[in-house]
């Protein structure tokens, strides 16, 4: 089983109904799943470390799902062996006003990760052609000028402006990689469910969630035309069958890890001077009187 047939090649007309979002692969159980993760994760926390210092290539994980997807538990297990100083995550809400007097990508710019960091986005600039075109009333309310607004093109013209986007960052050492956490609509309604009646998760439950969960179909067709015009070689794609949380969260290190081991990080190596100034170091703490 390879985690790389996840992935969607650059140009390809997508549907979702060929993606099973229950797919399990070839564990047995999820227990078989568990210890698999277990060891993406010991995988991906020993290529931060390099990363973090060789300083070099920063990496941007963008994560979009519907609600309940399962976006948060998956962030918290794939990262849960990596050094939080080398890591960071940004969930990107509704925009503020101070956002909405900016273009789109302002908000998701500042946030991204410096050289030597994982950087992830909880939701990112994508939710431009998700949430935005589903909503219609969410672009006519934004402080765009009136022929954008009316234009035929805009997702068009927006998914070549985040083309160029990562393409950019690409060209300039942020190896980035996408992730389309894909739930049934069967699963979010067990998963609602559950968060209503269980109190420590009520929390987790707004009525909003219900209206987009109406919305499905017209997410659906967003989810499709997104991901079939902006997956590249250098910002790719990846759609996760998302019914068992134990099958994604493995699927998700794999691929970041393997990501990581193809770029062949090494560590820094000292140059023949800053060799000689560690031996003077080493010397000197060797030779210290008390
Ligand atoms: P949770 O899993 O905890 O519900 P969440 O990511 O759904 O996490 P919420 O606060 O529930 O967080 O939702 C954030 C909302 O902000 C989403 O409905 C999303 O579509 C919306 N949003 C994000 N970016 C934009 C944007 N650029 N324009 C309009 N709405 C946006
Ligand atoms: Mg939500």
């Amino acid at each position: 089983m390879k985690t790389s047939d996840f992935l969607i090649k650059p140009n390809t007309k997508i549907s979702l109904k060929d993606h099973p979002t229950d797919f399990t692969g070839s564990f047995k159980d999820k227990a078989e799943g568990a210890a698999a993760l277990k060891e993406g994760v010991e995988r991906l926390s020993k290529y931060q470390d390099i990363l973090y210092a060789q300083n070099t290539y920063s990496l941007l994980l963008v994560f979009q799902a519907m609600d309940a997807a399962g976006k948060d538990s998956t962030i918290k297990h794939v990262m849960s062996g990596v050094n939080p100083q080398g890591c960071q995550v940004f969930s990107f809400k509704s925009p503020s006003s101070e956002e909405r007097d900016h273009t789109y990508l302002w908000r998701n710019m500042k946030a991204l990760p410096e050289r030597g960091r994982i950087g992830i986005f909880n939701r990112s600039y994508y939710e431009e052609v998700l949430v935005v075109r589903v909503h219609p009333e969410f672009l006519q309310g934004q402080q765009l000028p009136e022929k954008l607004k009316k234009s035929k093109k805009i997702w068009q013209q927006r998914f070549e402006e985040i083309n160029n986007f990562e393409s950019y960052l690409s060209n300039n050492g942020t190896v980035i990689l996408k992730f389309f956490l894909n739930v049934s609509k069967e699963e979010q309604k067990r998963r609602f469910l559950k968060r209503i009646n269980r109190p420590d998760k009520n929390w987790k439950f707004s009525a909003a969630d219900l209206k987009e969960r109406q919305l499905w179909p017209k997410y659906m067709a967003a989810y499709e035309d997104m991901i079939s015009n902006t997956s590249s070689k250098q910002a790719p794609w990846h759609i996760i069958p998302a019914d068992n949380k134990w099958f994604m969260r493995w699927a998700v290190a794999d691929i970041i890890a393997n990501k990581l081991k193809s770029l062949k990080l090494a560590y820094p190596t000292l140059s023949p001077e800053q060799q000689a100034r560690l031996s003077e170091a080493k010397e000197q703490l060797e030779n210290e009187k008390d």
